[in-house]
């Protein structure tokens, strides 16, 4: 690698908010907060899931007085 023009490479922990998993990775970041895992991911846990992550369609028109 050549010096001086990499971003800093941490050791990067990702934290889902759906089911709270953890994990470590690699990432010029230091943490990352993901809405699905592959821990609670329908396509992994073979179920399906509704309204995890609250709407954002609705937290916009909520926000802006829409869609009463
Ligand atoms: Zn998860």
């Amino acid at each position: 690698m050549k010096k001086d023009i990499h971003p800093k490479y941490y050791k990067c922990k990702v934290i889902c908010t759906s089911c709270g998993s953890e994990f470590e990775t690699g990432s010029t970041l230091k943490e990352i907060k993901v809405d699905t895992c592959s821990n609670c991911h329908p396509f992994y846990t073979g179920r399906q899931r509704f309204a995890q992550a609250q709407g954002r369609v609705e937290k916009f028109n909520k926000k802006y007085g829409l869609g009463k």
